[in-house]
């Protein structure tokens, strides 16, 4: 097998373009002419994205003369084979503008990439160490820039040094290709604080403008990381792990890799020095790390076998993503109770909110989780104005469905047998082995953990589109589930959502109508702009005036824009809807209780 390293250059050109320049040299390429790729997708975000589609000029050549490039389908060219060996080299262009977790973003204040974006698959070589060159901008006022990546420096001899080299510009590697792309790159004039973990050396770096008091969100994280990494048990599977923040005025996002995580996150929900208590924005921050953390052992490791390995060039099909997206969204919550980050009150209010956007999607009655995890890349990753009626979320539903196996594991073995094994034996032969989780093994090892009959359980809560029976769930656990209206909507309902941007304009648009809702009865479709409700002007503020002054079964006038012709629907109100779900905790002995939530 050929062990001979690509090389990789990154040259962040342009920033007022946003070009970065990027350099691959094969030294020993296909003789029959050898074919590059960039990936359709970036693992952990399930939709095709075609970074080639930024690649704004490629040119290859081979002894300092020009090889013909031949492109082949919309992200792969062939290079013409050479008539001597020799080593071929193919730089790319590429256009960075996209400030997401998932793409890269580069100007006069910072550089951002995802290997996705920039490097080229060597196809046939995937198995090659890389070695990559990252490069600062040239001029005066880059010359302070740092790098931040959890990907390894090496020294010039290419042995791995480690510290010393730490934020330095220069020579990176990966073992492979798969390691290559997991490790995106920031660089500039960043903030940067350090905490260890259980032994492992961790890094928060923060780009943009922000205020934040890094040594309390290292204080914080520290426990949380520790937490996480004591419940898979000790060692961690990382060397060193990077959280990689970018701070904006408004955003939330995240992506998960093996040794860091990219985040994107609004500035007021970091810490500031002297803030007290733990604000909604900032428990929602914690809650963001917490899960992009927790898929270091869940995804990053503990791998769908559909994703053991990658095909970069298409759709991965998975049933198992309420596994992978549910259960972390289960554990982060409560990773950050466990770990004493929130109290009990918040993680009751979190999970709480959790059962009310369930119940708030008509989609669930539609859709089952498997079904949504499989469709992914053309449904849940592509939102429209019908996904609320046809589509339900693995991460929130996944995460109940989690609550609900958590819960029937502890009630069924009196304790003994709780997710939390599960997960540890999920860890033990899928995460350390890197054999991926074929599509029943959760429910398999679920039941030989507890020797317990999972079967009707799983049909119903993965396969199924019933609503879970929670309240009867928690209720031997001393939990007790409420749904109410809402408190400040007891007006008669529409049976519609609103598009909140709309709203900046004054104007009331409908975002989706809700099956079967007083909307939808009428005849009004998302996209309808309502202009008065019986002769009266709405606006956005006066919608729920206007509607709080009649009783569920009245029937008003309402006249609305569809494109731009007027129209006038007769709609029948419906009562508000009960979907605003509550968590208390009932006095008494629970013996159950205290080992699953730890109060
Ligand atoms: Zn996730």
């Amino acid at each position: 097998m050929n062990k001979a390293p690509i090389h990789y250059v990154v040259f962040p050109a342009h920033p007022a373009a946003h070009r970065f320049e990027v350099r691959c040299v094969v030294e020993s390429p296909d003789p029959t002419g050898q074919r590059f790729a960039l990936p359709a997708w970036i693992p952990g975000s399930y939709l095709i994205r075609d970074f080639a589609r930024n690649i704004v000029s490629i040119r290859a050549e081979a002894g300092g003369k020009p090889v013909a490039l031949e492109k082949t389908d919309k992200h792969t060219w062939r290079a013409a084979s050479l008539k001597q060996p020799a080593a071929l080299t193919v730089v790319i262009e590429v256009y960075a503008w996209d400030l997401s977790v998932r793409g890269a973003h580069f100007d006069e204040t910072h550089a951002f990439f995802n290997g996705t974006s920039t490097f080229l698959r060597v196809i046939g070589q995937e198995d090659a160490p890389c070695l990559v060159d990252i490069q600062p901008p040239e001029g005066e006022r880059y010359k302070d820039w740092r790098v931040a990546t959890a990907m390894t420096p090496v020294q010039a001899g290419g042995d791995r040094r480690g510290k010393a080299k730490r934020h330095g510009f220069g020579l990176y590697c990966a073992e492979n290709y798969d390691e290559l792309i997991d490790h995106p790159v920031e660089m500039g004039h960043f903030s940067h604080a350090t905490f260890e973990a259980c032994g492992v050396p961790h890094e928060v770096v923060i780009t943009g403008r922000h205020d934040c008091d890094m040594s309390r969100l290292c204080r914080d994280l520290k426990r949380i990381c520790e937490w996480q990494i004591r419940f898979f048990g000790e060692p961690a599977p990382m060397s060193r792990y990077v959280f990689l923040v970018t701070a904006v005025g408004n955003g939330y996002g995240g992506l998960e890799h093996r040794a860091s995580t990219a985040l994107l996150c609004s500035r007021n929900d970091l810490p500031f020095a002297g803030m007290s208590g733990l604000p909604e924005g900032y428990r929602t921050f914690l809650g963001l790390c917490s899960h992009e953390y927790f898929h270091t052992w869940n995804v990053k490791r503990i791998k769908p076998a559909a994703f053991t390995p990658y095909d970069l060039e298409r759709e991965n099909y998975t049933t198992l993503l309420w596994a992978f997206e549910g259960f972390t969204s289960y554990y982060d919550d409560l990773a950050l109770l466990r770990s004493g980050a929130i109290e009990l009150k918040d993680w009751l209010e979190l999970m709480a909110k959790t059962i009310s956007n369930v119940l708030r999607t008509p989609g669930r009655l539609k859709q089952s989780m498997a079904e949504s995890s499989f469709d992914a890349w053309s449904k849940f990753y592509r939102p429209d104005e019908n996904t609320p009626n046809a589509v339900v979320s693995y991460y929130a539903k996944g995460a109940l469905f989690a609550l609900a196996l958590d819960l029937t594991l502890r009630a069924k073995t009196d304790g003994r047998v709780a997710l939390d094994d599960v997960m540890r034996a999920l860890w033990e032969r899928h995460g350390k082995t890197g054999i991926g989780v074929g599509e029943d093994d959760i429910r398999r090892i679920a039941e030989e953990c507890s020797g317990l009959n999972l079967k009707r359980l799983f049909a119903d809560g993965v396969s199924g589109t019933h609503d879970l029976p929670l309240r009867k769930w928690l209720a031997p656990f001393g939990v007790d589930l409420t749904l109410e209206v809402t408190a400040t909507a007891k007006t008669p309902s529409l049976g519609v959502k609103i598009n909140a941007e709309a709203n900046v304009a004054n104007e009331i648009r409908l975002a989706t109508v809700f099956d079967g809702g007083a909307a939808q009865t009428a005849g009004l479709a998302a996209g309808d702009v309502l202009l008065a409700v019986d002769s009266l002007r709405v606006t956005p503020t006066t919608l729920d005036k206007l509607l709080a002054r009649h009783q569920p079964g009245d029937t008003v006038r309402i006249h609305a824009f569809r494109r731009d012709e007027l129209m006038e629907f007769t709609v029948r109100l419906d009562p508000p809807p009960a979907d605003n779900a509550r968590l208390a905790i009932r006095e008494g002995a629970y013996p159950l209780r205290k080992p699953w939530l730890g109060t």
